[in-house]
């Protein structure tokens, strides 16, 4: 058992093990790196800790030349990076993030050879973005020091880590693993271990809802997209986004939450982004999605029509509010946590809970009710604490 006096003291002394050097695994590991961490790659695909280490060259060499990185700096980084050959090299590590492929399977394979292998006061980390947690820490004998840290791609780039205890992880656990983040310029959220933690649950309606609109030929996708830029300030619109994400792995998401969920209608899929992923339409990968990538390709011009653009955006952002209602009232995340996982992790304008409280709560809720009156549908169910605010006439903030 883990005592708050077992735990070693995470400065920059102690050494970080990465596990997986694919596209997340390297980026994990720049960023301990850069905080002053000797780290140890490891990968079971040959070539792969080496080729990551070349890369990582690449991009510092960049930063050198744009002036954002000094030549020692860079040199240091790299120089603190050394591949392990095989897993026992990692023996002497106090914090292990595994950055493997997604399957549940292999990964708790991983953790039960890992536990055998580091001190009893390391800690073990998983970036998995749609496990549990819990299951993965299942299979350890002390799953207590087991925790996610889901980091966000481009790791270096992107602040935002979701700090997810398992049911089993002790509170010192977290709290040292919420101040190494923060020691590591990340942007921290503690969440609760469900389907999607907090961004890739609180997003979904972004995607969903804007699917649902297209589908009923209310507008089409570069209108919808530029309701959402040129109203809601996001930097991109909904399909402009599922291109850049892929459509592959945004639909692999959102089947996985559905899922997840038990199939909470909310939630539901689209046969829509089904068919573009079927087609091999991912997006900017394969040069079209729902947009024709080519240098020259014609693009539909989206409707200017002032009224039909903000009931699209009053429509989409309704149901963020509402997901982000639900993920508070669930206890989730508190919060200040919700407001910064959407902006650091997806970089929405604002929060969406202090969005909820400039359109006013009562206007949100309307919006639902609405919604769900003309759909009878149990997707478009306003959040309880939405009804309860309305009532009390309470604001988030
Ligand atoms: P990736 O395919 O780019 O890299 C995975 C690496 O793990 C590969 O190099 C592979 O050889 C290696 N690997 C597989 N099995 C291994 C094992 N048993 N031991 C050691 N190495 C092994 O994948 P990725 O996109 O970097 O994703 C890695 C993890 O991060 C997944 O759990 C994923 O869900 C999560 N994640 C991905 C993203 C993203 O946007 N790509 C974002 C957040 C979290």
């Amino acid at each position: 058992m883990h005592r708050k006096n077992d735990l070693r003291p995470m400065d920059n002394a102690m050494k970080v093990a990465v596990i997986g050097a694919g596209t997340m695994g390297s980026g994990i590991a720049q960023v301990a790196a850069q905080a002053g961490h000797p780290v140890m790659l490891f990968d079971t695909r040959s070539g792969a800790v080496d080729r990551a280490l070349v890369g990582l060259r690449k991009t510092l060499d960049r930063l050198v030349e744009k002036g954002k990185f000094t030549e020692d700096l860079a040199n240091g980084i790299q120089g603190r990076i050394t591949s392990a050959r095989e897993l026992k090299e990692l023996a002497g590590c106090g914090l292990v993030i595994e950055a493997i492929i997604e399957d549940l399977g292999i990964k708790k394979e991983l953790f039960a050879d890992l536990e055998t292998l580091v001190a009893a006061d390391a800690i073990l980390a998983t970036n998995t973005s749609s496990l549990s947690v819990t299951a993965i820490a299942g299979a350890c004998k002390a799953p207590e020091r087991v925790i996610g840290l889901h980091f966000f791609n481009p790791a270096p780039i992107m602040p935002l880590v979701e700090v997810v205890p398992s049911i089993a992880t002790t509170s010192d656990i977290v709290k040292n693993a919420m101040a190494l983040m923060k020691a590591w310029g990340r942007s921290a959220v503690q969440c609760k271990d469900t389907p999607g933690f907090i961004v890739n649950r609180v997003a979904r309606p972004f995607y969903g809802e804007a699917l649902r609109i297209c589908e009923e030929g209310i507008a089409n996708m570069a209108t919808i997209d530029h309701a959402m830029r040129s109203i809601g300030g996001f930097k991109m619109g909904p399909f402009e986004l599922m291109d850049l994400i892929g459509n592959d792995i945004n639909f692999a998401v959102t089947k996985s939450v559905f899922e997840a969920f038990f199939y909470d209608p909310r939630y539901q899929p689209s046969i829509t982004q089904q068919r573009q992923v079927e087609s091999g339409r991912l997006g900017r990968k394969t040069g079209r999605g729902y947009y024709d990538h080519a240098e020259n390709a014609e693009r539909v011009p989206p409707s200017e029509d002032p009224q039909l653009l903000t009931m699209i955006h009053e429509r989409i952002l309704a149901m963020l509010v509402n997901e982000a209602a639900e993920a508070l009232r669930l206890n989730i995340a508190s919060r200040d946590d919700l407001d910064l996982a959407m902006t650091k992790g997806v970089n929405y304008p604002k929060g969406l809970l202090r969005w909820a409280d400039e359109i006013g709560i009562s206007e949100c809720l309307s919006r639902l009710e609405r919604l769900q009156a003309e759909y009878g549908e149990d997707r478009y169910r306003p959040s309880p604490l939405l009804r309860r605010m309305a009532r009390e006439k309470r604001t988030f903030y």
